[in-house]
């Protein structure tokens, strides 16, 4: 099967599982998920499946992506800071559904190889930052939508501290090497309002010193 038809086959299974924003499934159709993953699974980009991006990080599968981000009801001006760039798969689809990304990883090297990525698909609303994004954007923003990739125990305050008054945050929640809650927060004026869309396994989510040296530092690619 050619890449086209895999990707086709993918969008119709994205439809059934119940995407129906065209921004988010027109993102999914432009953006080569191949390029993200290692060489040796580029052939199973295209499957329902989570691949594995090297420092014991994973990519999520497609559907989840595709789930997280049509959640975040981005209608093309958002400002978006997502927690664990990883592959950079995910920033890159945030990139063409909303105005501009944020997006903070602890791994330098993974952080790094998510920019070349950016560069060679031209991606210039996307800012990056090596460090660790339970603390939130290091300068003090408010921003409307928030997306964590990997998982912590409670959703981390200073991220609900950013998450500016009508903003939403999708993230998954619950402890290391057990099914997750994958979670939707509102935040209004009198509290936060939470909803549970599905059950997901993500990888961790590490607060402490950034990993890689020279870490700490931002960087625009565009
Ligand atoms: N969104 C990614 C999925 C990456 S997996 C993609 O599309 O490929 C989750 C990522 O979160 C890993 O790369 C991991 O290193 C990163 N991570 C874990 N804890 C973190 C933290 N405190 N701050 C920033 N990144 C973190």
């Amino acid at each position: 099967m050619t890449i086209e038809a895999r990707k086709i086959r993918l969008l119709m299974q994205l439809r059934r599982a119940g995407i129906t924003d065209t921004a988010v499934l027109s993102a999914m159709e432009s953006i080569p998920r191949e390029l993200f993953t290692p060489p040796a699974f580029q052939d199973q980009a295209y499957e329902l499946m989570a691949l594995p991006i090297g420092r014991g990080q994973t990519l999520s599968a497609p559907d989840v992506v595709a789930m997280m981000t049509q959640a975040l009801e981005c209608k093309g001006r958002e400002t978006v800071l997502e927690i664990g760039t990883g592959s950079g798969y995910q920033a890159a689809i945030l990139s063409r559904v909303c105005r501009r990304v944020y997006t903070i990883e602890r791994h330098r090297p993974l952080l790094e190889e998510a920019e070349e990525r950016f560069k060679q698909l031209r991606l210039h609303n996307i800012t990056t930052y090596c460090g660790d994004g339970s603390k939130g954007w290091p300068e003090p923003r408010s921003f409307p939508r928030i997306i964590v990739t990997c998982a912590a125990v409670f959703p981390p305050e200073p991220l609900l501290e950013q998450l500016a008054e009508d903003g939403i945050m999708v993230l998954p929640v619950g402890g290391q090497g057990r099914t997750q809650d994958l979670v939707k927060l509102r935040k209004t004026a009198s509290g936060v309002e939470q909803e549970s869309l599905a059950a997901v396994r993500f990888v961790p989510l590490v607060a402490g010193e950034a990993n890689g040296e020279g870490s700490g530092e931002g960087r625009e690619s565009g």
